[in-house]
């Protein structure tokens, strides 16, 4: 068994008490986790206060952006060891850890570029006995809550920019997928950052999240996971009136038109919801498909789900692993069974194709209608609803019908169809002959239930910065504002 410490400023704290972090794939236990205490919280916060008020605080952006160099190549060196932490936490592929640490050194870099280009700007004041200019600052102590799905890249959405911009960090991972940001953690002293600066809380009570978010010395609250969570983070850092960055769930849609190329939507449709067994928060989880190819692209997609590789996501072959936990497994099948239930068709999948343990078969629903349960609430899992639209303008209507708005993917080769869609779809990222890339330099993030805020991009930066408006009067003379008029 691995055991894995918090980090609090210098300190590395095993916790008063532990828990254990399960293998999805083994079902054994595979790592034994700190459970912190409030007062690990407490501390947690007053040491990257501490860091913020003194030696990080004090640090221009050339030497935070060297440091995230720095950290960045550390990343790099420590790359096979904090991609199999993930993958024995959460089941996600080690071919797909991999190369999300072949990626992620960059976010690093590229705020570690941006940290020494905070600009402010000089204000024409409307007076010449007046010189007033805007300053941006670091909005101090920031709090991020991670879910289980894939902690290290959506902990680097914020951090990177968090540190380029000059904020403390107190991270609180997923009781479900703990492991690799507590280790991400030790790099830090290696690299060179003074104590404090990015700090890191674990419990598998929801307490720590709740005791964290609330602490009035928290400054921002940068949030993933789920809406109904989501709410209760905002509700919470609104009680201290810290502002919240929240990226939530998804409903969202994969658009196919008749003169799209087939064979590249449906790899589309196949990547956008099976990928990481559809556990992620851009899944393509609505296919909306023109009538005129429905057909044929249910047929394609359902032959390449059926022979979707299921297994040890250790093993470079396999193409799906297991469901994280045992709860999400069944909230999947409780979704799949009321849509048998109440008549739909499943076409491929359902369940668990004899593997047992986790597994869930790479499903496909057809036959259902936009309002059905399995077309409007998140799963979060392999599981994917097929309509049919007969025009562009009831594609739209359908892919906006959803509470959330976070991304989309629209199939055709009528580039004035993607001027007039992207146009009319409610939601933070569109696709175009495309799904699921993502990059440091494009700002993400969703509309309506899906959250508010942007991560990555100099838009991501913005999260972590207030403008300071200053005044100063030029003229030395006595004035005597009481006087007015
Ligand atoms: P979750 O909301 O259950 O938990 C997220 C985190 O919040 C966990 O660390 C949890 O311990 C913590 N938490 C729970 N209650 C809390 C409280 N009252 N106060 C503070 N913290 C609390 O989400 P999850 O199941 O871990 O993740 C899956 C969800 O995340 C899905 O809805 C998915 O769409 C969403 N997600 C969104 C994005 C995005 O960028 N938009 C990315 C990945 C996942």
């Amino acid at each position: 068994m691995r055991q894995v410490d918090m980090q609090i400023g210098a300190e590395r704290r095993p916790g008063n008490a532990t828990f254990e972090s399960i293998d999805p794939y083994t079902g054994e236990p595979w790592a034994i986790v700190p459970e912190a205490s409030q007062a690990d919280v407490n501390d947690a916060v007053a040491a990257a206060r501490a860091a913020f008020e003194g030696d990080w605080g004090a640090m221009t952006g050339t030497a935070r952006g060297r440091l995230l160099r720095r950290l960045a190549e550390l990343i790099t060196e420590s790359a096979d060891d904090l991609a199999l932490a993930e993958t024995r936490d959460n089941g996600k592929l080690l071919r797909e850890m991999g190369g999300q640490l072949r990626g992620l050194p960059a976010w690093y870099e590229y705020y570690a570029g941006l940290a020494d280009k905070i600009d402010g700007r000089v204000v024409d004041t409307g007076r010449g006995d007046f010189f007033g200019y805007v300053s941006r600052e670091a909005v101090g102590v920031v709090a991020s809550i991670l879910p289980w799905n894939s902690p290290l890249l959506l902990l680097t959405f914020k951090l990177a920019p968090a540190l380029a911009a000059g904020c403390t960090m107190v991270a609180k991972p997923s009781e479900q997928a703990p492991v690799s940001i507590l280790l991400l953690a030790e790099l830090f002293e290696k690299a060179g950052f003074p104590p404090g600066v990015f700090n890191t809380v674990s419990g598998a009570s929801r307490q720590v999240g709740e005791w964290l978010v609330s602490h009035p010395g928290v400054d921002h609250v940068s949030f993933t996971g789920s809406e109904a969570t989501g709410s209760a983070v905002a509700k919470a850092a609104a009680g201290h009136l810290a502002p919240a960055t929240l990226e939530l769930g998804g409903k969202s849609a994969n658009i196919v038109f008749p003169d799209a190329d087939l064979a590249a939507a449906a790899n589309g449709l196949v990547a956008g919801i099976f990928a990481a067994a559809g556990q992620t928060c851009i899944a393509g989880s609505r296919g909306l498909i023109h009538e005129d190819v429905y057909d044929e692209i249910l047929e394609r997609v359902a032959d390449r789900a059926a022979r979707i590789v299921m297994g040890d996501p250790k093993k470079p072959e396999t193409e799906m692993g297991p469901i994280c936990f045992p709860g999400q497994l069944q909230k999947i099948e409780k979704f799949v069974t009321e849509a048998r239930d109440s008549g739909a068709r499943i076409v491929t999948g359902g369940d668990d194709r004899g593997l047992g343990g986790l597994f869930f078969a790479p499903t496909i629903i057809a036959d259902v209608t936009n309002d059905a349960t399995v077309c409007q609430e998140e799963i979060f899992g392999p599981v994917l609803s097929m309509l049919r639209f007969s025009d562009e303008q009831e594609a739209a209507a359908l892919a906006n019908d959803s509470r959330y708005g976070l991304a989309a993917g629209i199939w055709t080769k009528d580039i004035q169809r993607v001027f007039r869609l992207t146009k009319k779809l409610r939601v933070g990222t569109v696709w175009v002959n495309a799904y699921r890339t993502l990059n440091f330099a494009m700002p993400f993030g969703g509309v309506k239930a899906s959250g508010f805020g942007r991560e990555n991009g100099s838009e991501g930066l913005d999260e972590y910065l207030r403008d300071k408006a200053v005044w100063i009067e030029t003229t030395g003379n006595t004035r005597d504002p009481f006087v007015l008029g």
